[in-house]
């Protein structure tokens, strides 16, 4: 359902792996935390680059990301 209002819109749907570790990937650096695995933890600051993250945003902008690599590789 989700696949065909899209593709009506002209955009793309793009399944994610269910296991890519979203939450705890530094979207900025690359960085992965693996202490994330905890789900109490929502705000985490990148031992890396220090960047400051939330969770769920930082997790969102690797899903996404992740969508446009497969979209791309597979064009
Ligand atoms: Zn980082």
């Amino acid at each position: 359902m989700l696949e065909y209002k899209l593709s009506d819109r002209k955009k793309y749907f793009v399944k994610v792996d269910k296991w890519y570790p979203s939450s705890q990937i530094c979207h900025c650096c690359g960085y992965r935390n693996p202490l994330l695995k905890d789900l109490r933890i929502r705000e985490w600051d990148c031992p890396n680059c220090n960047h400051h993250h939330k969770r769920d945003v930082n997790a969102a902008i690797n899903i996404r990301n992740e969508g446009l690599r497969i979209l791309k590789e597979s064009a």
